[in-house]
């Protein structure tokens, strides 16, 4: 079923234990200042159980409403069933998402119910003669891509990091509980859930990030990152190659098949800047590469360069950075 007319910005607002992902808080802020330009209103939308302080940290985040669904457990199909109702329901003219792999799971789902668009990492939104339009990254983040959607409402997963969450405790909004009937009858089932030890690194969410990369040569040589990352409050990144060594679990690949980052300050040791891993960190804020080769690629989007063996300029690095933070 189509939605013909749009009004208003749906945020779906994934939780994870009971609170508001970042990416979330990310898009509702961003929701905020599209919908105070356009005249309109932020409605966030909660999907799971005793999520009332969830849906109050929506509200400071940028909704002016939030609504919340009650259902058991996760199910990809069953909440893209719900933002459907509500869609058709409440008619928005956007739909975001944080750009999780639920976001990433449930929105073309949305989209193709309703028969409209929907754009993917979305880094910004912007307005040109009242139409909204999407930039994305394509080509591993060489070339960004600027997109129009016809369908309503428009459909965009949001890149984490890409917007600046913006909570303000002043704000006050509507918080209510919605019944939304779903089909009984899933063709997904989730039989379990699993929790992978290393999930504890948020690189999605870290405001530091030291990477390494094969240059490191040993995982010996790479306890040197990790004891970089710790010196400078940071988590610790790495390349494919790096996690292939085994010196690196997968959770802390950064790039294309890896995790999308946007730290205020990421810093590259013994990694050359393929653009797989680059389109993973071209959010970063600041970038400081390390890196024997002076033609490396990483120096052409690095901000600071260092020429030189990351083995001993590291240890050179902490020393300093210790005797800064006395
Ligand atoms: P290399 O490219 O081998 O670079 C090592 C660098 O270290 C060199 O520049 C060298 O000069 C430098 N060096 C060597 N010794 C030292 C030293 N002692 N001190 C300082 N510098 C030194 N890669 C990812 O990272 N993330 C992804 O998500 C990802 N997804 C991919 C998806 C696909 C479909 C494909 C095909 C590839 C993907 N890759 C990904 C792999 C990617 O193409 C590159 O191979 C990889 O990023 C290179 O990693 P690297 O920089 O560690 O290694």
């Amino acid at each position: 079923m189509s939605v013909s007319v749009g009004k208003n910005i749906m945020v779906y607002v994934e939780t994870v234990s009971k609170s508001p992902v970042s990416g979330a808080l990310e898009a509702l802020s961003k929701a905020h200042k599209l919908a105070a330009d356009r005249g309109e209103k932020v409605i966030a939308v909660l999907i799971g159980l005793d999520l009332e302080e969830a849906a109050r940290t929506s509200i400071l985040a940028g909704a002016d409403q939030a609504i919340m669904v009650n259902r058991e457990a996760y199910n990809m199909e069953v909440y893209g069933e719900v933002l459907t109702k509500l869609a058709e329901k409440y008619r928005p003219s956007l739909i975001l998402s944080a750009g999780t792999l639920a976001g990433k799971d449930i929105m073309p789902m949305v989209a193709c119910r309703l028969h409209t668009g929907c754009a993917v990492d979305v880094m910004d939104i912007t307005e040109t003669d009242g139409q909204l339009v999407f930039t994305c990254p394509v080509y591993g983040g060489t070339v960004l891509n600027q997109l129009i959607i016809k369908g309503t409402p428009a459909i965009a997963v949001v890149r984490s990091g890409a917007f600046a969450k913006e909570l303000t405790s002043e704000r006050t909004g509507e918080i209510f509980k919605e019944k939304v009937e779903t089909e009984e009858t899933s063709r997904l089932k989730i039989v379990d859930v699993v929790k992978e030890m290393a999930e504890a690194v948020n690189l999605e969410e870290a405001e530091v990030i030291v990477s390494g990369g094969r240059g490191m040569g040993s995982l010996e040589n790479f306890k040197l990152v990790e004891q970089l990352a710790e010196a400078c409050h940071g988590v610790v990144g790495a390349t494919r190659p790096a996690i292939e060594a085994e010196w690196v679990p997968r959770s802390h690949q950064v790039g294309q098949s890896g995790k999308i980052v946007a730290p205020k300050l990421y810093i590259a040791c013994g990694i050359s800047g393929a653009t797989q891993h680059v389109s993973g960190m071209i959010g970063s804020g600041y970038i400081v590469a390390i890196n024997k080769d002076e033609d490396a690629p990483v120096f052409d989007i690095a901000d600071v360069g260092i020429v030189g063996d990351a083995v001993k300029i590291i240890p050179l690095l902490i020393e300093e950075i210790k005797r800064i933070s006395l």
